[in-house]
């Protein structure tokens, strides 16, 4: 039976050490600074926007919320990225998303200081993951980086299949297993035999968005599964990309949907404002 990746104690163990870094930075005169806006009423950001508010007043890093009303125009969220900018205060700045329709998502997220674009989504950020020098790599895939290491996986030479091509998963994550030197396969809704791609890899990571699409007489034995997906069956179950209980026979070790890379993504959040918040300390 596969071992459970516990992405709790993980992302609780480097919250903690995020917590003791930021205490030191804040000793030395600098206060991790994250300012978060949310434009519209959207039930599920406001959840998101609350979590990630919490979580910084948990590490002792300074939030700053910014709660727009749904009718705010472009030019004023445009406005208020180029304040959030030039703000020495701020390390990190997050607009979340959805955007209501009436705002162009990508030119906001471009407006956004590259140096201070923790979310990662700038395309000034993913030229430079996609040429092996990371500034600030997306919250999300680097969770899972973080608990392939800390689970003690060495990626090099292994081969490792991606499956999805998002711009916030697949593709970053992908690139990111590269720069491990994993052999890298990414597949979509047009590849061929998924099955047949799935069962060649040492590393499954499944981003898909479809409930138990992969099932586990796929994963070849002493395989490492890492389910991104979250998928919401009936009214209060939530289930992978994976299906959890097949793989469990053949994986060496799987991430268990909930809480698995889940509790990754706000905690590297926290962990790619601290470095932002050190590149200041460190320019003084
Ligand atoms: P997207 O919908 O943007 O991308 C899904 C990808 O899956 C696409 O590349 C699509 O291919 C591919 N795909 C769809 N159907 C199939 C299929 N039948 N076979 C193979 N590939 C297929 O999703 P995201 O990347 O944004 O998210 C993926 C999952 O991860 C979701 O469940 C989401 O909720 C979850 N997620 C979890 C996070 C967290 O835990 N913190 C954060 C972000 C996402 P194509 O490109 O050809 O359409």
């Amino acid at each position: 039976m596969a071992e459970i990746i516990d992405g709790k104690a993980i992302a609780a163990d480097i919250r903690e050490e995020i917590k003791a870094d930021t205490q030191v930075l804040v000793a030395k005169g600098v206060t991790p600074g994250l300012a978060v806006v949310l434009v519209g009423e959207d039930p599920a950001s406001r959840v998101y926007v609350s979590m990630k508010e919490k979580a910084c007043a948990a590490a002792g890093i300074f939030s700053d919320e910014h709660k727009l009303p749904a009718e705010t125009s472009e030019a004023d969220l445009l406005d208020l990225i180029a304040t959030l900018n030039a703000d020495i205060r701020i390390d990190g700045i997050l607009v979340q998303l959805p955007l209501p329709d009436h705002i162009d998502e990508s030119k906001v997220l471009d407006a956004i200081s590259p140096e201070k674009d923790v979310d990662g989504f700038h395309p000034y950020n993913v030229g430079r993951l996609a040429t092996g020098n990371p500034l600030f790599q997306p919250c999300t895939p680097y969770g899972v980086m973080k608990m392939l290491e800390r689970t003690g996986v060495d990626l090099n030479g292994k081969e490792v299949v991606v499956v999805g091509r998002s711009n916030i998963v697949g593709k970053p994550v992908a690139l990111m297993c590269l720069a491990e030197h994993a052999t890298v396969t990414i597949c979509h809704s047009r590849t061929k035999d998924l099955p047949a791609k799935v069962a060649a890899a040492d590393v499954v990571i499944a981003a898909v968005g479809r409930p138990e699409m992969i099932k586990g007489d796929w994963i070849k034995p002493g395989a490492v599964v890492i389910d991104v997906g979250v998928n919401r069956v009936g009214e209060k179950k939530l289930v992978g990309d994976v299906d959890f209980d097949g793989a469990l026979v053949n994986a060496a070790a799987i991430t268990p949907v909930p809480g698995g890379v889940g509790p990754m993504t706000i905690t590297m959040l926290l962990y790619n404002t601290l470095v932002s918040a050190k590149r200041r300390a460190a320019k003084g």
